[in-house]
């Protein structure tokens, strides 16, 4: 499967959308003119409404005490879309920057998506293409000393529906919530079929000794620190919640390729962010 490219009916439909607004607020101006509302039946002409805008704050000479809002991204840098991905697949619409999550259903997988993969060890598969990033960056957290292992990479479609049936039972077993609404619960959680990064075989959750799968396990520390080395990203980072649809989760990368992997690791930034920076980018290209 490929990735849809960005569609050009949304841009046509973005475009209509300005058009219309625009035309909407023309329309407004001219009904707010007095030779308009004068006619009004109810007697005066209707107030027009008058924005003031707020005084600038002067800044002293010297001062620059400037601070950008919090969680704002300079996004001057972001490599070229010319630089993504490769001749097959330009651009975003490559396989390393496949976009799935729980927020809005074009980012579900489809039941007959199945992506070509290969063992990585004790039965864990993962995507053909990335295997060999995979088990080098696994080789250097081992040489380190670090004891690591895998805990899950590929998951299928139908084991997403079997958890998340099992989900939505035990919550309507609590005897609060109807099946229906128990659905809609675990939906919210990003656990719809489909709708888990992990059946795109990209994902790979790394636990260190014991299991342990904290923000705090030391080798997980270093493996957040060194995945872009190998083109993979955290992919829920802690306070990301809203942007990725998912709790955080500290054992959870995902396979991008080294140039985007650096850059979203060095802004902070997710996955869904980084493809947003080029949408967004478009957008200011209007096409009159
Ligand atoms: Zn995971």
């Amino acid at each position: 499967m490929t990735i849809k490219p960005k569609n050009p009916t949304v841009a046509k439909i973005r475009r209509g959308i300005v058009a219309l607004v625009a035309l909407l607020v023309v329309v407004s101006v001219l009904l707010h003119r007095p030779e308009y509302t004068a006619v009004d039946e109810g007697g005066g002409p209707a107030e027009v409404p008058v924005t003031v805008a707020p005084e600038e704050e002067s800044v002293g000479e010297g001062s620059l005490d400037w601070e950008y809002p919090p969680g704002w991204v300079d996004y001057s840098d972001l490599p070229a879309v010319e630089e993504l991905g490769d001749e097959d697949q330009p651009g975003l619409t490559n396989w390393r920057y496949i976009l799935v999550n729980g927020l809005d259903q074009s980012n579900y997988l489809r039941e007959t998506y199945y992506p070509d993969m290969e063992e990585i060890e004790g039965g864990y598969y993962f995507q053909r293409r990335a295997a060999e990033d995979l088990r080098a960056f696994l080789a250097a957290a081992r040489a380190e000393g670090y004891i690591v292992s895998i805990s899950r990479t590929y998951m299928s479609y139908a084991d997403q529906r079997v958890r998340f049936n099992g989900m939505a039972s035990t919550i309507y077993d609590r005897g609060e919530l109807t099946l229906a609404e128990a659905e809609v619960q675990v939906k919210e959680q990003g656990y719809y079929p489909g709708a888990d990064e992990h059946q795109t075989g990209l994902a790979v959750n790394f636990v260190g000794e014991g299991g342990e799968a904290k923000f705090s396990t030391p080798v997980l520390e270093w493996m957040r620190e060194h995945c872009w080395e190998y083109g993979f990203i955290l992919r829920y980072p802690e306070g990301k919640e809203e942007v990725t649809g998912r709790e955080a989760e500290a054992g959870h990368v995902r396979y991008g390729g080294q140039l985007a992997a650096e850059y979203i690791m060095r802004k902070g930034i997710t996955l869904e962010e980084f493809r947003g920076a080029y949408e967004e980018d478009e957008e200011v290209v209007w096409e009159w």
